[in-house]
């Protein structure tokens, strides 16, 4: 962080203030960990502390200190408008683009009140008066710690601040094994363990909830995988009438993604999950070494995110976006098998 970004912050915290910390639209643990991590942080220092995330978020999250603090904006409209009207300063964490709030960023657009920024995606939108941004952070979670420390509260990391920064960091480096995981990440979760995170209960907190629906939904999705061998691609897709058969609760296809990567050869693995209700294709996209999916989900899919792993969304038909999709595949051929 740089000392003006530090300095401008601690001005805006220097007295009492009201603040509200929002993350992103379908928040995941990075998107929850950061924000509780910093809600508590700031309400012991006697700020007057609000969390406000766009919509409502899966339920393998729903044992996070704090977590009933939060407002849902899509279900809390008057309330969340309250404490955002009233708002002296807004942090925005775990995104860098107003509109990755959904409706709730368009309130947000309208105010003239300061913003942070904390974030670790490529390309940040300019819209804060501090902008910490950056991309070699494993994540959000892990930059709160380190602004935690920037503001001197080394000795104010609460067990509850602990275990939310510890969660968040370990759902978004993939317990610790994706190549964002620093040297500096360890020393930072050595410490939050020595704050009171409970490494292992956290673990399996998160972890160890499948539901028989999401397992069998699993199978579904393991099922319909297609491995492209020459391009080391493959791609997963789940209908509508897939998800309703395994009774489809938010959060059930986190992470379906990844299995693809675990097949000898593969580097570059995408979901197509259809819903019907907003009528999008939500597509996530990973991968591993240079292939570079935060350009992909640019280039073809409104969306963004980072190299490794990405997002975006298609209006077309299920089958319509996967015959799209390979269709596009070609120019990256060079890119896809002789990547390291
Ligand atoms: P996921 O596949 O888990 O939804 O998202 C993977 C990464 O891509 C996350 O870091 C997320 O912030 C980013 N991402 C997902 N969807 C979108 C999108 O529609 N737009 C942008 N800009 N980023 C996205
Ligand atoms: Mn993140």
């Amino acid at each position: 962080m740089t000392e003006k970004v530090l300095k401008t912050i601690s001005n805006l915290l220097n007295n009492k203030k009201k603040v509200v910390i929002v993350g992103h639209k379908n928040p995941d643990g990075d998107a929850i960990g950061s924000c509780l991590g910093l809600y508590f942080f700031l309400k012991n220092r006697g700020h007057e502390t609000t969390v406000v995330m766009p919509n409502d978020f899966p339920d393998f999250l729903k044992w996070l200190p704090g977590c009933a603090q939060i407002l849902q904006f899509e279900r809390q409209t008057q309330a969340s408008m309250e404490v955002i009207s009233a708002a002296e300063v807004v942090f925005t964490l775990d995104f860098n683009a107003l509109d990755r709030a959904g409706d709730l960023g368009t309130e947000l657009e309208k105010l003239s009140t300061p913003f942070v920024l904390i974030d670790h995606h490529q390309q940040p939108d300019d819209y804060a008066v501090a902008c910490y941004s950056d991309v070699s952070m494993s994540s959000t979670s892990e930059m709160v710690y380190h602004l935690i420390q920037a503001l001197e509260g080394h000795n104010e990391v609460s067990e509850e601040i602990a275990t939310n920064l510890y969660m968040g960091i370990m759902t978004d480096t993939g317990s610790f094994r994706f190549p964002s995981t620093s040297a500096t990440t360890h020393r930072v979760i050595a410490h939050l363990m020595e704050c009171g995170a409970n490494n292992s209960e956290i673990h399996q907190n998160i972890y160890d909830t499948n539901s028989p629906e999401r397992m069998k939904l699993l199978g579904v999705a393991l099922e319909n995988m297609v491995i492209i061998k020459e391009l080391r691609t493959a791609y997963i897709t789940l209908s509508q009438d897939e998800l309703d058969a395994c009774n489809f609760k938010k959060g059930d296809t986190e992470g379906f993604v990844n299995y693809p990567l675990s097949v000898q050869g593969v580097i570059f693995s995408i979901i197509f999950i259809e819903n019907k209700h907003e009528g999008i294709i939500k597509i996530s996209l990973r991968s591993k070494g240079n292939f570079d999916v935060n350009e992909f989900a640019r280039n073809h899919y409104h969306g963004g995110g980072h190299i490794n792993a990405s997002g975006g969304r298609s209006s077309l038909a299920l089958s319509d976006t996967v015959k799209e999709f390979i269709s596009i595949l070609p120019p990256y051929k060079n890119a896809l098998r002789h990547d390291s």
